[in-house]
């Protein structure tokens, strides 16, 4: 049975074609009918299908009746591209033997294909090519083919043109599965041990986790035991997906599936977690996952003060699907009571915030997003701040250092000079050019992470019409000459709206923040007057000047229906403000630094 199993995961850049591609393995294996199907299949979230994107990695099991007649069992998962989500393709590797490794056809080889396939590397996984969209016009098989060979070192036969749209060359890669990818070592007579590599909570069964059989076998009514914790549970259920829920017996060695055990504490269900048996358990844990470091931090609110608990229960529970957040209690001058957070990136905050407002029902305010600074003081002692509120006084501090990235980008040689320039507004510094074919370069800077948060990315596709791609990972610390930026309503400060900033660009960024708050606060009853400071001195001012007796005089009087459906838009704006001493600010105003160009 052992050798009849093929784990693997699909790795590509985004929007290369992955998660069309399952759709085609699960089609062309029957996984699926031709009812069921829908575009992506896989991508299950709301957010994932209106986004387009894949957030979540997305384990499924396939049968393939293969060409030698025998009946293979395959484990595929589906992955994110997006740079954010590494930790998702990371955790799915671990669970696999093998990745295909989805290429377009008229894009190439792009900064995460590199990146995701180093992983892959790393962890020894066999790689299966696949060159997608050979049906768009400007598909360039066979250069394509070339920069694989090339750059990645597959060679020809490990390679398979495809397009995953039209259904072109989906059967030769399941034979290429059957063909180059291992079965699962491991012995199913030893002890259990089994690796947590994704969990979420369901209401009625509780923490439910997917898992990989590495040794052993787990059944149904097992008493297992979380090593790292020790705490043991009794198993209610065990299933694979394919692609839905259902239940079995008994997983097996090589087999990957979910387990769920009663298990109501979110806190005793860990991703990389080891899971054995009480009886006869395993002597040492799997190596697990490296814990991840968030990269940026915001504070989270409620708009409503009442729902600070909630927002709590809906981040312990999140958390489960995403061991990569993390989070503490923090209070705001402004905005009460909520959550420091921190995330891998921009798009992971957003997505996280759009799924604690909409799976868990909540209206929430996030602040402006900060990295981890280290601020070295008069004394010689050092402090991290990730919020700017912590910023230490000017007097006391000695210097400041802040978090650098090495990014990887990628163009066409045309555009070498646009990038060039661009990480040189950045703050970047050159470390290295490569040609990877005659026409397309890796360009490698040392890049202050603020800078590639903020609108590095735009900026690049905007100077480059689309066509550099950008990874990127943190290098060190490195000395900056960085101030604290408040932002005053009617002269107080709003410590959710305080942000770091370069000295050079303090004037730029303080002028462009007060301009844009200007235009989103609404007049109101009183004039509101928007102020930037660097400690005591103002370096930008503008006015959102008061709301004249005529205009509100326009509310009295007319139809009833037409006055209602204004005093029901009133209130619905309403929600989405926050009272702020005596103004009112929208909720999206905290966000506004992220805008500014
Ligand atoms: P992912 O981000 O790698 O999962 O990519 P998706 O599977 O979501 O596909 C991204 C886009 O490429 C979608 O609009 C797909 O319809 C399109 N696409 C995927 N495969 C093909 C293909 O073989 N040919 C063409 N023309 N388009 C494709
Ligand atoms: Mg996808």
């Amino acid at each position: 049975m052992q050798e009849r199993i093929r784990n693997f995961s699909i790795i590509a850049h985004i929007d290369h074609g992955k998660s069309t591609l399952a759709d085609r393995l699960l089609e062309f294996t029957g996984a699926i009918s031709d009812r069921e199907m829908r575009e992506q299949f896989l991508d299950k979230m709301d957010l994932e299908r209106e986004k387009g994107i894949t957030i979540k990695l997305q384990p499924v099991r396939l049968n393939y009746k293969a060409r030698d007649g025998k009946e293979y069992i395959f484990n595929l998962i589906d992955t994110p591209g997006h740079v954010d989500f590494t930790y998702e393709v990371s955790r799915s590797l671990a669970a696999c033997e093998g990745a295909l490794l989805v290429v377009d056809a008229s894009q190439g080889i792009e900064a995460q294909t590199l990146a995701n396939v180093y992983m892959a590397m790393d962890l020894d996984l066999a790689i299966v090519g696949v060159i997608n969209k050979i049906d768009l016009p400007g598909a360039r098989v066979e250069e394509v083919r070339e920069e694989i060979q090339n750059v990645i070192g597959l060679a020809a036969e490990e390679i398979y043109p495809i397009s995953a749209k039209l259904g072109l060359g989906i059967e030769e890669v399941l034979e290429a599965v059957v063909k180059h990818i291992p079965p699962p070592q491991g012995d199913v007579n030893a002890p259990l041990q089994a690796l947590i590599f994704d969990s979420y909570f369901d209401p009625y069964k509780g923490a439910i986790s997917y898992i990989r059989v590495v040794n052993g076998q787990v059944k149904k009514g097992d008493i297992i035991r979380m090593m790292s914790t020790g705490k043991e549970f009794e198993v209610t259920e065990l299933g694979v997906l394919n692609p839905y829920m259902t239940e079995v017996e008994k997983l097996e060695v090589g087999e990957v599936g979910y387990l769920a055990a009663s298990i109501k504490n979110v806190g005793d269900t860990k991703v990389g977690d080891t899971i054995t048996l009480a009886e006869n358990p395993a002597d040492k844990p799997l190596p697990g996952y490296k814990v991840v470091k968030p990269m940026v931090y915001c504070g989270l609110y409620p708009l409503e003060n009442s729902e600070f608990e909630k927002l709590r229960d809906a981040l312990d529970k999140l958390k489960l699907n995403d061991a990569s957040l993390v989070y503490e209690p923090e209070t705001s001058e402004a905005l009460g009571f909520g959550f420091r957070c921190g995330f891998l990136g921009l798009l992971h905050l957003e997505i996280i915030k759009e799924r604690l407002e909409r799976e868990y029902d909540l209206s929430l305010l996030a602040t402006a997003p900060s990295v981890v600074y280290k601020v070295v003081l008069t004394d010689g002692s050092e402090v991290e701040v990730q919020n700017p509120k912590h910023w230490p006084m000017t007097q006391k501090i000695d210097r400041v250092l802040e978090p650098f990235v090495k990014a990887s980008i990628m163009v066409p040689s045309d555009y070498i000079g646009a990038v060039m320039e661009l990480c040189q507004e950045k703050r970047g510094r050159y470390e290295n050019m490569e040609y990877l074919s005659k026409d397309r370069v890796l360009l490698t800077y040392k890049l202050p992470l603020s800078e590639i948060l903020y609108d590095f990315f735009d900026a690049l596709k905007s100077r480059t019409r689309g066509y550099a791609s950008l990874d990127y990972e943190i290098s060190g610390y490195e000395e900056s000459d960085l101030v604290k930026l408040d932002i005053l309503l009617n002269g107080e400060i709003v410590d959710a709206l305080s942000f770091i900033v370069h000295r050079e660009n303090a004037y730029y960024r303080a002028r462009a923040i007060v301009q844009k708050l200007r235009k989103i606060i609404p007049r109101q009853l009183y004039e509101v007057v928007i102020q930037a400071a660097i400690g005591s001195k103002v370096i930008a001012r503008e006015t959102v000047k008061a709301l004249r007796k005529d205009v509100l005089a326009k509310c009295y009087g007319g139809d009833v229906t037409r006055k209602k459906k204004l005093l029901e838009k009133q209130k619905e704006g309403k929600k989405k403000m926050k009272q702020i001493g005596h103004v009112e600010v929208p909720k999206d105003a905290f966000m506004t630094i992220l805008d500014i160009e």
